[in-house]
């Protein structure tokens, strides 16, 4: 492949320090492995996931399988019960309620995006019949208004998992300024909120943002979690900041990655072999600028499967105790 100005783009991208999403993923799902042999010795029974997939969607099947498949690694129960595309919002509650009202299940997760004909508001509902003590994606009221205010709390995964990667790549919290792009419930709220309990003083900006580049550009830790490819170019970042890019978006049109990434670039190859890619919120010009930065993929995705794990285990360890403490 020839040098073109988008190599020179790709090869300054190495320069940011790659934060490794994957590797510290493997690191939280292999700590998880004693909490859970010491929790099948003492409750008899491994920690339980239900889970609820209804409707067709061929991205929620994939989350879901690669779900169901790490949870197995690690000698976790998955229990899936499925709905068809038409089904009601009625048959979803009742299966939530099932999960609630059973003693084996220690977790409940209900798969994102339910379908249309369940209504407008059937998330909502859904979320709102969690049991808390069970609601392991974190998006139950009680759990929402318990991060809030800074309380023993079952988190977003997406957001808590972002925590243990700045933690665990000894990123420092407190006293920086940090800017979050996005304002959604499962991501950019629950984010700042870690994040101010972390003693950051953060700013969370949206599509109303005006002049949203400098308010960008003010961070020592930028958060992208917009969902559009590539939107974050070199001019919203400060020199040196660490970057952490959420976005997951599918590109389907060659022409829109070639210009993201250039004519001789990997990722066009990779999307000449199987018609799409995947690509983030953050532009790859921004590896010349960024002082560190996550891939995508293999950066937030993976993190965001562990502490599915890590909640479930966590709700699954709080149950128990509960328990004893009745006997
Ligand atoms: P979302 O609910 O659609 O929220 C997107 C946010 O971005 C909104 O707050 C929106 O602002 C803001 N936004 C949209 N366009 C903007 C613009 N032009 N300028 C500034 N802000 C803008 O999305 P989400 O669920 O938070 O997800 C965000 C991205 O993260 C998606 O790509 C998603 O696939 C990805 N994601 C990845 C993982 C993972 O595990 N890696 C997990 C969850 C999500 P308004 O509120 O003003 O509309």
């Amino acid at each position: 492949m020839t040098d073109s100005p988008y190599d020179a783009i790709e090869k300054r991208t190495q320069e940011a320090k790659r934060l490794d999403g994957t590797a510290v993923a493997t690191e939280i799902r292999e700590g998880l492995r004693s909490r859970i042999d010491a929790f099948c010795q003492k409750a008899g029974r491994p920690p339980t996931l239900g889970i609820l997939l209804a409707g067709n969607d061929p991205g929620s099947e994939i989350y879901v399988r690669n779900k169901m498949k790490t949870g197995e690694d690690l000698g976790m129960v998955t229990d899936l019960h499925r709905l068809g595309d038409n089904a009601s919002l009625d048959e979803a509650l009742t299966i939530v309620r099932s999960f609630n009202d059973s003693p084996q299940h220690d977790g409940i997760l209900v798969q994102s995006p339910l379908p249309q004909g369940m209504g407008a508001d059937a998330e909502k509902q859904v979320f709102d019949a969690i049991d808390p003590t069970k609601d392991v994606d974190g998006f139950s009221p009680v759990n929402v208004g318990r991060l809030i205010q800074n309380r023993e709390a079952l988190t977003p995964c997406t957001p808590t998992g972002i925590m243990e990667l700045l933690k665990r790549c000894e990123i420092e919290i407190s006293g920086r300024q940090v800017v979050v792009i996005g304002r959604s419930d499962i991501v950019g709220k629950p984010m700042a909120a870690l994040l101010l309990h972390k003693n950051a003083t953060v700013t969370i900006c949206h599509s109303r943002t005006v002049n949203l580049a400098q308010a960008a550009s003010t961070a020592d830790i930028l958060v992208a979690a917009i969902g559009r490819p590539a939107f974050v170019r070199r001019e919203f970042v400060k020199p040196g900041a660490t970057v952490i890019d959420v976005g997951m978006n599918r590109l389907d049109d060659r022409a829109e990655v070639e210009d993201i990434f250039g004519p001789e670039s990997r990722k066009l190859a990779a999307f000449d072999k199987r018609g799409s890619v995947v690509t983030g919120d953050v532009h790859p010009e921004v590896g010349a600028v960024a002082g560190a930065l996550t891939p995508v993929p293999g950066g937030v995705g993976p993190l965001t499967i562990a502490m599915l794990m890590s909640n479930t285990i966590r709700a699954a360890e709080l149950r128990l105790a509960e328990t004893d403490r009745q006997l």
